[in-house]
C-alpha cells in the first residue's frame, strides 16, 4: 500500500508483491535502500500483447551485482509463458532469461566482477545452494527448487522475479557467467537458454565421433542442437517438418536432412540412431521416431509442448529404448558451454529486432519464420 516517507516525496510501498502497480523508485524501510528504477516490456494477461512497463529491482546484496542489459534472446518459453500455456503465468509478466549485458554496480563481495564487465544470465538466479543437487553444481535440479529468471517468487525479498526483456537485472554471481572475448554479444544471448539447454542433454548422452545423433525441429533449440552436435563430431541427422530448411541445416553442420513429414524418408533411418534430441515446440507424434532409435538407445525431451505427448508402449519395449527430458544446465556447465563457444568460434544465428516488435516476432515465431533465434537489442527501449 503506497504511502509517504521520510523521503518525502518517494512513495514507498510496503506490499511485499511490488510489481503490480508501482511505476517509480521504490523504498524498502526495513533495508534502508531504494531500488533501482526499471523499465521493460510485460504482458498483462494471457491475452494481451506485451507492452512497456515500468517496475523496480532491488540494489545488489554484497554478492550480487546489477547488470545493465544490451540484448535479449527470444526463446519459444517466453511466448508460452506470456500466454499461459503451462497455466502458471502471474501477471503482469516480464519475459527473457537469455541475457547478455554491462555490469553497472557490485556488492561489496563480489569476486568474479567488476563494474564494466560483460555478464551474462541464463533461465535460474538463485537456488538454495546446500542440497546435493546444488552442491555438485547441478543448481537447476535444486531439491527446494530454483528460482526461475522470470515468474518466480525471489529467494532475497519474495517479489516476483521480472525477466530480461527490460533495462537492467540484479542476480548473485552464483549465477552470473563470463562471456569469451571474440564472440558477438548479440548471437551469445541465445546460449543462455537455447545453448545450454541442448548442449547439456548432448553432452550427457555422450553425442560425439561414432555416433549417429538425431535433432528434432530447427528453431532456436534446434539449431543450437545442430551446431553443437556437429562440433562434437557426431553423424548428425536434422529432423524437420519444413523442407525450405534442407540447406541452411547442411550449412549449420547436418550431414543429412530428413522431412519427418515424408514416412519414406524417415524409414530409410530405421533403428540406426544412438541418440535423439527432440527440440519441438508443439505437439507432434513421438511414435514417428522411436522406431528410429538403435536398441538400448534414448530419444530426449527438450521441447515443452503444452499439451502432454502421448506413443505407443510397443515402440519402446521392443529394443528397451527410452525417452527421457533434460532441462537448461547448472552453473558450471552452463560457462563450460560459453568457454567452449569460445574456443570454437559457436554463437547463434540471430536476428536482431527492437523490443518495439517483440509482439511480430512472437507470431512470426509461431510461424516459424525466424532464423534461428530473434534477439533483442535493447537500446531500443531507450
Ligand atoms: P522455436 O524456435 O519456435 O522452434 C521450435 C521448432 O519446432 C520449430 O522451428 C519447428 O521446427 C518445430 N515445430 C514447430 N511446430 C511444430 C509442429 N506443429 N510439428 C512439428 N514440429 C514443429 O522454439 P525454441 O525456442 O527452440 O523452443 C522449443 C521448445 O523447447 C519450446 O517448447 C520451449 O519452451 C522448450 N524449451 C525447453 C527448455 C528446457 O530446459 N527443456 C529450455 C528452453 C526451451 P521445423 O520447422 O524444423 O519443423
Ligand atoms: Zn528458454
Ligand atoms: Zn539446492
Amino acid at each position: 500500500m503506497p504511502s509517504s516517507s521520510k523521503l518525502g516525496t518517494i512513495p514507498v510501498r510496503l506490499n511485499p508483491n511490488r510489481h503490480t502497480a508501482l511505476n517509480t523508485v521504490d523504498f524498502i524501510p526495513e533495508r534502508n535502500i531504494l531500488m533501482p528504477s526499471s523499465k521493460g516490456y510485460a504482458a498483462q494477461s494471457a491475452e494481451s500483447p506485451l507492452v512497456p512497463h515500468a517496475f523496480s529491482r532491488r540494489d545488489p546484496g554484497a554478492t550480487e551485482l546489477t547488470i545493465d542489459i544490451l540484448f535479449c534472446g527470444v526463446c519459444h518459453s517466453d511466448l508460452h509463458m506470456a500466454r499461459n500455456e503451462w497455466g502458471n503465468a502471474p501477471y503482469p509478466f516480464v519475459p527473457g532469461h537469455e541475457i547478455v549485458g554491462r555490469v553497472s554496480a557490485v556488492g561489496h563481495a563480489v569476486t568474479k566482477f567488476k563494474a564494466g564487465d560483460i555478464a551474462a544470465v541464463g533461465v535460474i538466479i538463485d537456488s538454495c545452494r546446500h542440497c546435493l543437487p546444488c552442491g555438485r553444481g547441478e543448481e537447476h535440479f535444486c531439491a527446494e527448487g530454483a528460482t526461475l529468471t522470470y515468474a518466480a517468487k525471489d529467494r532475497v525479498d519474495g517479489s516476483m522475479t521480472m525477466g530480461g526483456y527490460s533495462n537492467n537485472y540484479v542476480v548473485d554471481e552464483r549465477f552470473a557467467h563470463t562471456v569469451p572475448a571474440n564472440l558477438d554479444l548479440a548471437a551469445v544471448a541465445p546460449l543462455l537458454c537455447a545453448g545450454i539447454t541442448t548442449y547439456s542433454p548432448l553432452r550427457h548422452w555422450g553425442a560425439g565421433p561414432g555416433k549417429k545423433v538425431g535433432i528434432v525441429g530447427l528453431g532456436g533449440l534446434g539449431h543450437m542442437a545442430l551446431k553443437f552436435a556437429h562440433s562434437f563430431g557426431a553423424h548428425v541427422v536434422q529432423f524437420t517438418t519444413n523442407a525450405r530448411k534442407r540447406e541452411d541445416a547442411i550449412k549449420l553442420g547436418a550431414d543429412e536432412v530428413v522431412v519427418s513429414t515424408d514416412p519414406t524418408q524417415m524409414n530409410a533411418h530405421k533403428a540406426s540412431f544412438d541418440f535423439i534430441l527432440d527440440c519441438v515446440s508443439a505437439p507432434h507424434k513421438l511414435d514417428d521416431y522411436l522406431p528410429l532409435l538403435k536398441q538400448d538407445s534414448t530419444l530426449a525431451l527438450v521441447g515443452l509442448p503444452p499439451e502432454p505427448p502421448s506413443f505407443a508402449p510397443f515402440n519402446l519395449i521392443g529394443g528397451r529404448k527410452s525417452i527421457a527430458g533434460s532441462m537448461i544446465g547448472g552453473m558450471p556447465e552452463t560457462q563450460a558451454m560459453l568457454d567452449y563457444c569460445g574456443e570454437h568460434n559457436i554463437v547463434s544465428e540471430v536476428e536482431v529486432i527492437p523490443i518495439q516488435q517483440i509482439n511480430v516476432a512472437f507470431e512470426r515465431m509461431l510461424k516459424q519464420d525466424v532464423k534461428y533465434r530473434f534477439v533483442i537489442d535493447m537500446s531500443s527501449l531507450a
